[in-house]
This record gives C-alpha cells, structure tokens and sequence, in this order.
C-alpha cells in the first residue's frame, strides 16, 4: 500500500483561486476524509492526486515518489466517483473484470479475482445480473468491486455514497469501513457530510474556500477545533459563540463573561486585550441556579433521549442538549454554566482557536 503526501498544493483556474496552498500526509492503509461545504476545494484537490487535474504549483507524493506530473494511469490509484459510472450494456461480472481486460490479465485470473471481489462485496448471487436492474446500494457494489479488483495503491472516492438514500447511505457508511480495515487500502474520501467523516474517517482535513482548515482526528476536530470555522461546520447543532473582550495568559485563568468569572483552560499563549469568542458545545451547557450567565427559555426540540433547549441570553440565542425528561416552559429563567475543560476560546480577527 501506498502514502500519499501533498506539499503545498496550490490550484488556479484563471484567476479564481480554488485551492491554496494544501498540504498534508495520508500515512500508509489511513483513511482520511476532505471534508468542508459546496465549492471549497475538495473534488479540485482530489482530481490533482488523481492526476485528473495538473497543480498549478505544488508537490504530490506516493510513497515518497514525486507524481506531480504524471499521468492517472501511471499512479496506481483508483477513483471511485458519486455516480455510478458503470458499463449498462454489461452484466456485474463484466463491469467488475474489465479493468482487469484492459491491464491484459489472463482470463483464469481474471475469472478468479472478481469471484473473490464479489465475495467480499457480498454481491456474488449478482455476478450473472445485468447492472441496469441493480438497487442503488448494489450498483455502488459493483462500482467499488471494480476499483477494488484491480488491487492499487490506494483509493480516491469523491461522494460515492451522494446518490443513496439515507438508509442505504447508513448501511454503506459502515460497509466502507469494514471493507477499508479489511484491504487496509490508503484511502482519500470526498464528502460535505460531517457524519459521514466522523463515522469513517482515521483523519478529517477540513477545507474552507480553498484552505485546509485543520487535519485531526475525528475526536479532535470535534473536541478540539482549530479554528471558529471548523467549531461551526462541525457538530449538530454546532458550537455557541459568546463574545467577549478580554486579555489572555499562558494558563487557566477566569475571563469576565457579562459581568462574571468564568473559569477558562489553559491558552496556548499569552494574548493582549483583544476581541475574543468563547465556544461551548451543546453538550457542555449545563442549567444551574448559579450558573454565569442567565436566560429565558426560547424552546425546545424533542430528539427522543434528548432534546436541544434554546435560550435567549445577552449574547443571543445559546443551544443547550439536556435530557428529554427534563421539562422547561417558554419564557422560563434559567441559569446556565459551562464545563471549563470543555471551552473553547477563538480570536475574533484571525478566527484561529487561542487554546
Ligand atoms: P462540491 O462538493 O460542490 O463539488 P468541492 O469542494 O468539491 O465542492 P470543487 O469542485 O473542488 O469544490 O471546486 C472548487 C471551486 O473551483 C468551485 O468554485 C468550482 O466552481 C471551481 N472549479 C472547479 N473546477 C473548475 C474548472 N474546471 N474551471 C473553473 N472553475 C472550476
């Protein structure tokens, strides 16, 4: 199997600027997902690993080989796109084999290598099935049977599971995970879909306008994001945002928050008086009486287990999840405290997270 590394990856098409200066490693059977909303880079950057789409500046690496330049046939990699991009005319056994016709590999073994793909795909009762009556959950099957029959470096998928439905998407989420641990295969997944990434990925590289935003886990990304972007986009609902001015040091420490101290983890660095934001999770909004900061109950959605209470407050609307056994009327006054190890604290200018 293969590592993928990208230095510096910049790409233009005229003069708009779609990808900025990317880098990042794919280690050796990882599974990272490029994850970020509509138009900010993902397919772009893709394409270039692919070798579908030329850099305009930068350096791609396989396996410490420069590949920059060279051709997608010459990279050893597959790609598996959203739309099924299958051969109508054939059944699923030939759609499966025919890279294999196209690499000249002998029939015996070709016959062989798609029987034992199908098996792992478990779409062997198929193989004699044309593909024009296949379910969508089939025919994405048959479409990474023959990436995977060719046995590459690694896998390039950009939304293969867009065109599903959602419980068919659920199912494949989980599928794709399996069969990644299985071939150990190093794999680049393109998704907007956050939860498709939290569920699959090893590592999220998050992408904004071109930017890779943050690479970490999924925990990380989650618990610990690097910047007010990636705390919005990530998390549903996302993040609270409560601005503040205040001055940083190095250290826990409390910041006045609407006339109270509230405590703070450590920063990373010390930080003049400047235009802060403090992030809390959901998750982390607790109802106290002596909570710091207080509210009028706005409303509630009911989630089954949970339900997600939102608050008007000075600093706006606060989203807390708490227990749907609990009961809270509108225009109630709560309390409301946060978890310190829990916070995170943004600058406001940079929008780069400050711990
Ligand atoms: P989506 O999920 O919508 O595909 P994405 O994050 O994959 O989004 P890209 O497809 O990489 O985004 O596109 C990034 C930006 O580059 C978009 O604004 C797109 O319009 C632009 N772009 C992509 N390909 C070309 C091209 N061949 N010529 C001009 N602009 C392009």
């Amino acid at each position: 199997m293969a590592q993928i590394r990208v230095e510096a990856l910049d790409k233009s098409f005229a003069d708009f600027h779609a990808v900025k200066a990317a880098s990042f490693t794919v280690e050796d059977g990882q599974f990272l997902c490029l994850l970020g909303p509509s138009g900010c880079g993902k397919t772009t950057t893709l394409r270039m690993i692919a070798g579908l789409e030329l850099p305009t500046a930068g350096t791609i690496r396989l396996d410490g080989e420069d590949v920059t330049m060279n051709r997608a046939s010459a990279r050893d990699i597959a790609f598996v796109f959203q739309l099924f991009a299958l051969y109508p005319h054939m059944n699923v056994r030939r759609n499966i084999g025919f890279p294999l016709k196209c690499e000249g590999i002998g029939a015996a073994e070709a016959d062989w290598r798609v029987v034992e793909v199908a098996r792992i795909l478990r779409i062997s009762h198929l193989l004699d099935r044309p593909v024009s009556g296949l379910a969508g959950g089939d025919r994405q099957r048959v479409a990474l049977g023959r990436a995977i029959v060719r046995k590459p470096k690694c896998f390039l998928m950009d939304e293969p599971l867009g065109a599903l439905d959602t419980e068919m998407r659920e199912a494949m989420i989980h599928e794709l995970r399996a069969l990644h641990d299985r071939l150990g295969a190093t794999t680049v997944y393109v998704t907007h879909d956050q939860l498709e990434a939290m569920a699959m990925a090893d590592m999220i590289a998050v992408m904004n306008n071109g930017v890779v935003e943050q690479i970490a886990s999924p925990r990380d990304i989650y618990d610990r994001p690097a910047s007010l972007f990636v705390a919005d986009f990530i998390g549903s609902p996302p993040m609270n945002f409560l601005p503040f001015r205040g001055s940083l040091q190095a250290g826990a420490q409390a910041v006045r928050l609407g006339g109270r101290d509230v405590t703070v983890p450590a920063a990373r660095e010390a930080l003049p008086e400047s235009d802060l934001v403090l992030g809390v999770r959901p998750e982390h909004v607790r109802f106290s009486d002596r909570g710091v900061l207080r509210g009028e109950v706005y409303g509630s959605e009911y989630l089954g287990t949970t339900q997600i209470v939102t608050v008007t407050t000075r600093y706006g609307a606060l989203k807390a999840r708490s227990p749907a056994s609990v009961s809270f009327r509108t225009g109630e006054n709560v309390g409301l405290d946060f978890r310190p190890d829990t916070l995170s604290i943004f600058d406001k200018t940079s929008g780069r997270a400050v711990r």
